[in-house]
């Protein structure tokens, strides 16, 4: 089977590595052409004025992240974080990257999760990406995922063999794991893994719900 051409899909840097990071480092271990992107220039600050993250540690911590998982390509739209739009300029700096490397796969956020720049990064990708035959939205972020609505857990994939990977990967996002609590936060995200990894027999999973899927990926 011919490469395939994969954009990973976060409105933050780390956000791909705790939704898809395991079936991202998968697709470059088997060849395919992964492309992440990330919609926010991804600096911090509370708004209480403390700045969490500025943007030159998160452009830091990203490219490493994404050279640890294998993708080919970064890109930073570079949008105010926090002020990612759904806009037409959100939508057509998607089209172009989409156009631009012939995607066939779209990881993005969960359409319902409840940080609004989750939200319009998925609003905007599937707009831009509407003649892409398979789109698939992973699990709500911690913690911006507590919505009303539940995620329904439709398409899972095994991530035993790049779960290492997706951890090493994530533990370069230094300022956020500080903000969140290393313990804490990365047993959360292995916790997750190892729990849908169990409800498929494996173990460690990622999971998704589906937009389209109409190839094999
Ligand atoms: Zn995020």
């Amino acid at each position: 089977m011919s490469a395939k051409n994969v954009l990973a899909v976060g409105a933050h840097a780390d956000d791909v590595e705790i939704g898809c990071g395991g079936t991202v480092a998968l697709h470059a271990r088997n060849g395919d052409n992964v492309i992440i992107l990330i919609m926010a220039e991804s600096s911090y600050t509370y708004y209480n004025g403390t700045v969490l993250r500025t943007k030159e540690e998160a452009e830091r911590e990203e490219k490493k992240a994404a050279r640890i998982l294998g993708a080919k390509e970064l890109i930073n739209l570079g949008f105010k974080n926090k002020e990612v739009p759904y806009s037409r300029e959100s939508v057509e700096s998607l089209n172009r990257v989409i156009d631009g490397y012939n995607i066939d796969i779209i990881y993005t956020h969960w359409y319902h999760d409840s940080h609004q720049d989750h939200r319009r990064t998925t609003q905007s990708v599937l707009a831009a990406g509407r003649y892409v035959k398979n789109i698939l939205m992973y699990e709500p972020e911690y913690p911006a995922g507590r919505s009303y609505l539940g995620f329904r857990n439709q398409y899972y994939v095994d991530i035993t063999q790049t779960f290492h990977i997706k951890m090493e990967a994530l533990k370069q996002h230094k300022s956020q794991i500080r903000k969140y609590g290393e313990k804490m936060f990365l047993e959360a995200v292995e916790a997750r893994a190892r729990h849908r990894g169990y409800e498929i027999g494996n173990k460690y999973a990622e999971c998704f719900e589906v937009v389209r899927l109409l190839g094999e990926i």
